[in-house]
């Protein structure tokens, strides 16, 4: 037995977009080949660009295939960066993946950039008032602002239509890899000027996800070659995962109502079997499946392997550098201190999470809190 209750790390590929990974990965045609097999491999390639853009209320030119999140991140910062030579200024939210942040540093170490975190509440909300008084002073400077559409490690949902209206002409990017298809989000209502997704998120395939881009926009790309997807991703179209990201937005079986309904049923036994545990983040919107809990006086890396020993998958959330777990930079963000950030846990929930599975994993969480208290009381 083995409960999987890290779905915001990767949740399982659902079975139609297996059958349709196969069924292309059968196939034989580069979609930039100009012969029949090539022209068949680019109509599905151009049929999953359309469901995947209506699924977002997208143009299919403004969906760029990129064989990543992290990958769409980068284009996205550094590209948006680079598209405005005469502005040094990049202005993200103090919260987001590392997937912003470090091409974000990178680019002040490299390239001289200016870079300025927005604060966030205790709650994980974005500082809008902050943000206003920023692009009124500063806003001929700023190149671009990165927001989030929800956070992965609380599933904090962030106001990104604000964003948008005090941004005005400055392009707004938003890393939507926890969002979509779990909340509503639509590219062209919210205004958006960039977005990322990724597949795997949603059970699609791993090494698959998106820039949606403006259309027309052209941006400087991060790989050079052949000048696929409107020359800012050049490579190989990967037409299997493509086919099976589409299939899995088609035929999602994400509940959000029911996941929301298992997450309250957590939280709500949380409260019972660990009554000094806090949840990070409830005042305020979230995501239904994330579920983010500080238990005072234990280490994170420690409850995890108990948990794992209990045969539960979660996450610290947080990021581990050499196998060394840092405190979480969200919920330092949040107010917490070092000891807080290091004693957290992220549940999170997916299509295919059961009743039973929350029962299990109430079940041993007194037994694991208790043991990881006494450890880190020696
Ligand atoms: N952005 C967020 C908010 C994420 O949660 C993740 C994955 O954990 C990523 C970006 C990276 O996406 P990928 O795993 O496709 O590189």
């Amino acid at each position: 037995m083995s409960i999987y209750l890290d779905h915001a790390a990767t949740t399982p590929m659902i079975e139609p977009a297996i059958d349709a990974m196969q069924r292309s990965l059968r196939k034989i045609g580069n979609p930039s080949s100009l012969h029949t097999d090539g022209r068949s491999t680019r109509k599905d390639v151009e049929e999953a660009r359309e469901v995947i853009a209506a699924a977002l209320g997208c143009q299919p030119s403004e969906v760029i295939f990129t064989g990543s999140g992290t990958e769409a991140n980068n284009a996205a910062i550094k590209g948006l960066f680079w598209a405005a030579p005469e502005k040094n200024l990049i202005v993200v939210s103090a919260i987001e993946h590392h997937a912003v942040l470090d091409p974000a540093h990178w680019l002040v170490e490299h390239e001289g950039a200016e870079l300025i975190e927005v604060p966030v509440t205790s709650d994980g909300v974005i500082d809008c008032d902050f943000l206003a008084d920023l692009v009124t002073r500063r806003g001929s400077e700023i190149a671009l602002i990165s927001v989030m559409a929800a956070n992965n490690e609380t599933g904090v949902i962030q106001p990104i239509d604000q964003v948008v209206e005090i941004a005005g002409d400055i392009p707004v990017h938003s890393d939507a890899v926890q969002s979509f298809m779990k909340v509503p989000l639509n590219y062209s209502q919210l205004g958006l000027f960039a977005m990322t997704i990724s597949a795997h998120k949603i059970g699609g395939p791993l090494g698959i996800g998106a820039l949606i881009l403006r259309r027309a926009f052209e941006m400087p790309a991060l790989l050079h070659g052949g000048g696929q997807e409107r020359e800012i991703r050049s490579g190989t179209l990967n037409a299997p995962s493509i086919v099976a990201f589409a299939t899995a937005v088609a035929e999602s079986i994400y509940n959000a109502v029911t996941v929301l309904s298992l997450r309250e049923k957590f939280e709500s036994g949380i409260a019972e079997v660990a009554p000094d545990a806090q949840i990070n983040g409830t005042g305020v919107g979230r995501l239904p499946g994330i579920s983010n809990i500080t238990f005072p006086g234990t280490q994170a890396d420690f409850l995890l392997l108990l948990m794992d020993g209990k045969e539960v998958s979660c996450s610290t959330g947080a990021a581990c550098t050499a196998g060394v777990h840092r405190p979480s930079h969200v919920l330092m963000a949040m107010g917490h201190d070092e000891i807080g950030a290091t004693s957290s846990l992220r549940f999170s929930l997916g299509a295919t999470t059961t009743v039973g599975d929350i029962e299990y994993a109430l079940s041993v969480i007194p037994e694991v809190v208790a043991m990881a208290k006494a450890a880190n009381s020696l």
